[in-house]
């Protein structure tokens, strides 16, 4: 067995944050219940209230709204919820419902207590939108039969039901949609020793050998989303097997994960690029996100989606209202020496 670690297109992604196919092992990897579910205390907290609540008043739960940038576990969590509540849970996405027909059949095919998950849910028609509000409130659909003005309406009932919307931005939502969610919870990025925690745990399911340094060298480096944790493991993995023993050790995952172009503390080749955009064209900053998109050639959805909450989080970028600025961190992180010209300072 051959493999090229030098392949272009392995330091592209590895790094991603959507789902690629060589994650379809994803899926075993789940979590089933809360106490599985590594980090995000605050809303586990909230949630464990509010499922105990609803299974005593034998009521569906609060319709509940999940946001945080993509990988983070939102669709995990869904599940988790739909496990702990001991009810089935449909999936589909914004996008996927086109008519308002589709939904009224997705709404109409459920079961009293049953979750609706929807993902990426701010990416509604409003034609759909307008169906889901009688939806969520009194658990209804009104249906038009007919055309102009011998047109009727008749309202149809449903089965008291859960929508678990979920979202990058929950600001992106409409206000009326936003309003009818009874539960709104923010998915924070993990820490290290939560991603470690995830590490080994995928580790055991996998069958990999892994030693616990080996899991917080990858832990540190997967920019806080579960996701890409689970993905850096299969690939240290696979350099394990080829040039080690097959244990991912510390100095194996350092050794496999630069040999992918992802520094010691996660950054990518984007990420990189970005920073030092900012600082040469920009003399640090501040500059507005569409153009150091357009500077970057990448989409500025992706970068403030994507690549900033990391960058932000970090320390290497701030947000301020006039544009992103780099920090004094980014210049010494990328080596670059400080000429104090900072536009932020002029
Ligand atoms: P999102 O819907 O936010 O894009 P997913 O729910 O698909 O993210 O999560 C991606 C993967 O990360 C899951 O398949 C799961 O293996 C892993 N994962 C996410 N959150 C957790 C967690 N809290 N604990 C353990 N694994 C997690």
């Amino acid at each position: 067995m051959s493999i090229n670690f030098s392949d272009d297109n392995f330091d592209q992604v590895i790094t991603s944050t959507t789902i690629l196919p060589e994650d379809s092992n994803e899926i075993s990897l789940r979590p089933r219940y809360l106490n599985e579910y590594a980090g995000q205390e605050k809303a586990k907290e909230n949630l464990r209230v509010f499922i105990e609540a609803a299974k005593l008043r034998n009521e569906p739960l609060d319709h509940v709204l999940l946001y945080g940038p993509p990988g983070l576990g939102k669709t995990t969590l869904a599940s988790v919820i739909a496990n702990e509540m001991g009810v089935n849970m449909r999936i589909t996405s914004g996008p996927a419902i086109e008519k308002a027909g589709d939904l009224a059949a997705l709404l109409t095919n459920l079961q009293e207590n049953d979750i609706l998950f929807v993902d990426e849910i701010h990416r509604l028609n409003r034609q759909v939108e307008e169906i889901l509000y009688p939806a969520m409130e009194d658990y209804a659909i009104d249906i038009i039969l007919g055309k102009g003005p011998s047109a009727n309406s008749i309202r149809l009932d449903l089965p008291r039901f859960t929508l678990i919307g979920a979202t990058t931005r929950s600001g992106q939502l409409t206000a009326p949609l936003r309003d009818r969610f009874g539960v709104t919870l923010r998915l924070e990025l993990y820490t290290p020793e939560e991603l470690q925690r995830i590490i080994m745990r995928s580790a055991g399911i996998l069958g990999i050998d892994i030693e616990p340094d080996g899991a917080r060298e990858i832990a540190g480096r997967s920019r806080g989303t579960p996701r890409i944790a689970n993905r850096m493991l299969r690939r240290v993995r696979d350099f394990a097997q080829v040039r080690a023993d097959g244990v991912i050790t510390k100095p194996v995952a350092d050794a496999a994960l630069t040999r992918l172009e992802v520094d010691y503390l996660g950054l990518d080749a984007l990420d990189r690029r970005m920073l030092r955009s900012i600082i040469e064209f920009y003399n640090g900053g501040p500059v507005g996100l569409e153009t150091l998109a357009a500077t970057i050639n990448e989409e500025a959805i992706t970068l403030e989606d994507v690549y900033e909450p990391y960058l932000l989080q970090q320390g290497f970028l701030t947000r301020t209202p006039r544009g992103r600025c780099v920090t004094m961190k980014a210049y010494e992180h990328l080596g670059i020496p400080f000429n104090g010209q900072s536009q932020l300072e002029l």
